[in-house]
C-alpha cells in the first residue's frame, strides 16, 4: 500500500473535557483527513502544565472513542519533550531569531496586546533574561486558509514568547515543532487561532519546517458572548455521542437525514465520510457560523 499523503491531526491541551466548541475540531480534522485517505494523529498539548487538569487526557481519550474517531498510532504529548523544544529553541538562537526579553508581566501589561519589541536590541545593561522571544517581521508572508481565503494578517500580537519566564515552553514553539516532526500536512481547527497562524508559519520556515495546510473553523460562543472554552458552557447535547455528531455537522452547515438521528456514532462517522467524498462538504463545512 502506498503512504497517505494527507496527515491530519487533533490537538487538545488536556486542561479538560472536550467541549461542544472543541468538538467542531475534532470532528472537521477527522473529517478532512480521512476523506482523504489520510493519517489523523492524536496530541495532548500538554506543555503548559500548569493548566493540564488530573484526568482530563483520560477523558479526551474516552470521549474520542465514544464518538468513533479513531486515531493512528501513538497519542503523543509534549511536557515530556522540553529537550526537543530545547534543540529548536538553541537553533533559533543560533540564527539570532530568537531573542531574550527582560520584561516582566507588569511591564508586559502596560504595553496594551502588542509586545512593542523593547528588547528586540538587546538587554539594557543589568537586566536579566526572562523568556525568549521570536523576532517576526511587521509584514508576514500572505497564506491561504482552506475556508477564509488569502490571509494578509501583521504580527498582532508583536514577538511572540517561546520560552516562558516560568520555564515552560510556549505552544507556539512546542506546536511548530510537533507538526513538523509528525509530518502534519493539514491543520483543521478553531478560528480562535487564525490570527496567530502567520506568526506560526514563519517560525515553521525560520525552522527549517515545511508549512501545513490550514483550514479554520467555526467558534461557538457562549451565552455572554465569549467563545466557549470551558465544559460548564458546553451544551448537554456534546456529551452525547449521537447527538454530538448530529448537532455539529449542522453547526458545520450540514443537512442530515432524519433517520440517523439518534444513530450509533459509527454510523453518523461512516455517513459523514461519505457525504464528504461524494459532494466535496470539505471546502464548505465551514457555511454556518463564519
Ligand atoms: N492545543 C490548542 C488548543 O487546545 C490547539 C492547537 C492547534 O490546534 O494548533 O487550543
Amino acid at each position: 500500500p502506498s503512504t497517505p499523503t494527507v496527515t491530519g491531526r487533533f490537538a487538545p491541551s488536556p486542561s479538560g473535557p472536550l467541549h461542544a466548541g472543541s468538538l467542531i475540531a475534532a470532528i472537521g480534522s477527522y473529517l478532512s483527513a480521512r476523506s482523504q485517505g489520510g493519517r489523523w494523529l492524536l496530541r495532548l498539548e500538554d506543555v503548559d502544565e500548569g493548566r493540564v487538569r488530573p484526568g482530563a487526557a483520560n477523558t479526551i481519550l474516552r470521549q474520542l472513542k465514544a464518538l468513533a474517531l479513531d486515531w493512528d498510532g501513538p497519542v503523543q504529548t509534549q511536557a515530556a519533550r522540553k529537550n526537543v523544544y530545547q534543540d529548536a529553541l538553541e537553533a533559533l538562537q543560533a540564527q539570532d531569531v530568537a531573542y531574550p526579553c527582560a520584561c516582566t508581566r507588569q511591564e508586559i501589561r502596560g504595553f496594551g496586546a502588542r509586545y512593542p519589541g523593547v528588547c528586540r536590541a538587546g538587554l539594557a545593561p543589568g537586566r536579566q533574561t526572562r523568556s525568549w522571544r521570536l523576532r517576526v517581521p511587521n509584514i508576514l508572508n500572505p497564506w491561504e486558509d482552506r475556508f477564509h481565503g488569502w490571509q494578509h494578517t501583521p504580527a498582532i500580537q508583536g514577538d511572540p514568547i517561546l520560552l516562558r519566564a516560568d520555564g515552560y515552553f510556549a505552544y507556539m514553539l512546542a506546536c511548530a515543532v510537533d507538526d513538523g516532526e509528525q509530518g502534519v500536512s493539514e491543520v483543521i481547527r478553531g478560528a480562535d487561532l487564525l490570527a496567530l497562524t502567520g506568526v506560526q508559519r514563519h517560525l515553521q520556515s525560520a525552522l527549517g519546517l515545511p508549512h501545513p495546510q490550514y483550514g479554520h473553523l467555526p467558534l461557538l460562543f457562549n451565552a455572554a458572548g465569549h467563545k466557549l472554552s470551558k465544559s460548564a458552557d458546553s451544551p448537554a447535547w456534546a456529551g452525547d455521542p449521537s447527538q454530538a455528531w448530529e448537532k455539529t455537522l449542522h453547526l458545520l452547515g450540514w443537512i442530515t437525514p432524519p433517520d440517523l438521528h439518534g444513530a450509533d456514532a459509527a454510523l453518523w462517522r461512516d455517513w459523514a465520510l461519505t457525504q464528504m467524498t461524494e459532494e466535496k462538504l470539505l471546502y464548505r463545512m465551514t457555511a454556518a457560523g463564519l
